[in-house]
């Protein structure tokens, strides 16, 4: 587990063969608990067995919640192993075994923060204290913690694209000064105006050639969304993603009858039955599921799939390392109705560092990950930097 801006958490399958296959989970309190106990039932199997070696996992972790939830991060990032294991031994890279490619590289979208809160990346619950390398990126806290302004998001939005990227997301549900009760549900008038203020900033900043979408992170009520999705309409933005709880198709479906904004969904649902009655309702525009978190590289496929039938864009939600960002990336190659790949890491000063790529050593070109011929995901953790951030209280790869 290594400290990143979540704790990216990396699994490894050894093989008989000689053949060790790379993965990674979205983190989860107690996680590496879980993917150690699933372990057990997977010694002496067959690693090529990746669908019965699925559902083996599925059945053995039922009793801990079978259709959703922590477990399936846990399995994710083993299913994600398996097929860098079986690339590898068939001389394949993962995109090839997923049907082919539609493309030579996978757009990226650059989740920009733009605005800072202090300390950043502080979770008690998840990550359990602060990142190490905290003040490598700000080393006088104060004078550096921003607000969240127009002028931010413009900036944020210059800096993105003047690195290449051809996508962005911003937040819109940050701290201001109109919002009248933390918490609430509830978006007033004036901070329905400052939130698309902020929306209008980013958009013009980017120019006419680059693509923004917003996020408002499942807190708010129908009307208050509704309110947000009208007002961003002439900005002609790419998504609005989770204006209201993940869980409301009824709710996303009547957005979308009522807003030209394109509502997207999806981090916070697991495997193809999690996305069902959205596509089959016509709730939402794109769908975004987390591929470390879903249920694996394979069923991250069959939910592109299945929404491409619906006409329904695939922009997956990632927050992971380059290991779990390019294990997506090969499912985004493989998929028609791909739109972009979240990246995440704009802040961590060491995210790059923790790929060694057999053709680069940059992962993200232009804005954009070229895939490449390399077997199986096509990247391994560069251990030396892995260690250096690995979290205390965790054993690297199993060592005591
Ligand atoms: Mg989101």
């Amino acid at each position: 587990m290594v400290q990143g801006n979540y704790d990216w958490t990396f699994v490894r399958v050894y093989t008989d063969q000689g053949i060790v296959g790379l993965g990674e989970s979205f983190f989860a309190p107690g996680l590496t608990g879980i993917i150690r106990q699933l372990a057990a039932i997977l010694i002496g199997e067959d690693a090529r067995d990746i669908s019965r070696l699925f559902a083996k996992m599925q059945r053995a972790s039922s009793g801990a919640g079978s259709v959703a939830g922590i477990v399936y991060n846990a399995i994710s990032g083993i299913e994600a192993a398996l097929w860098d294991a079986l690339g590898k031994y068939l001389g394949a890279p993962v995109y090839q075994l997923l049907g082919g490619k539609h493309r030579d590289r996978v757009k990226l979208y650059a989740d920009c923060h733009a605005g800072r809160e202090w300390p950043p990346y502080y979770d008690p619950v998840l990550q359990g204290g602060m990142v190490p390398w905290a003040a490598e990126i700000a080393p006088n806290p104060e004078e550096e913690a921003e607000i969240y302004t127009p002028e931010a998001y413009a900036k944020r939005a210059r800096e993105a694209v003047a690195k290449g990227f051809r996508v962005l997301k911003f937040d819109l549900d940050v701290p201001n000064p109109y919002q009248e009760e933390a918490g609430s549900r509830r978006i007033s008038k004036a901070e329905a105006a400052f939130m698309a203020e902020l929306a209008r900033s980013a958009v013009e900043a980017a120019g006419p050639e680059v693509e923004v979408g917003f996020d408002l992170h499942w807190r708010y009520d129908f009307a208050s969304a509704l309110r947000v999705a009208q007002l961003l309409e002439p900005l002609n933005v790419a998504w609005l993603e989770d204006p209201v709880p993940p869980q409301s198709s009824s709710a996303l479906k009547a957005l979308s009858e009522a807003t030209r904004t394109p509502i997207s969904t999806g981090e916070n649902l697991y495997l193809v039955e999690g996305f069902l009655p959205l596509l089959e309702d016509r709730s939402v525009r794109i769908v975004s599921p987390d591929l470390q978190k879903v249920g694996g590289l394979l069923e991250g496929a069959r939910i592109a799939s299945m929404a491409d039938a619906y006409l329904v864009g695939f922009a997956p939600h990632n927050i992971s390392s380059p290991i779990g960002t390019i294990a997506s990336a090969h499912v985004c190659a493989a998929a028609r109705n791909f739109v972009a790949l979240e990246f995440h890491g704009q802040d961590v000063p060491f995210w790059n560092d923790l790929a060694v790529l057999p053709d680069r050593s940059e992962v993200i070109v232009d804005g954009y990950i070229p895939l490449t011929d390399a077997p199986g995901i096509g990247v391994e953790l560069n251990e030396e930097v892995a260690r250096r951030y690995a979290k205390p209280g965790e054993l690297f790869f199993g060592e005591e």
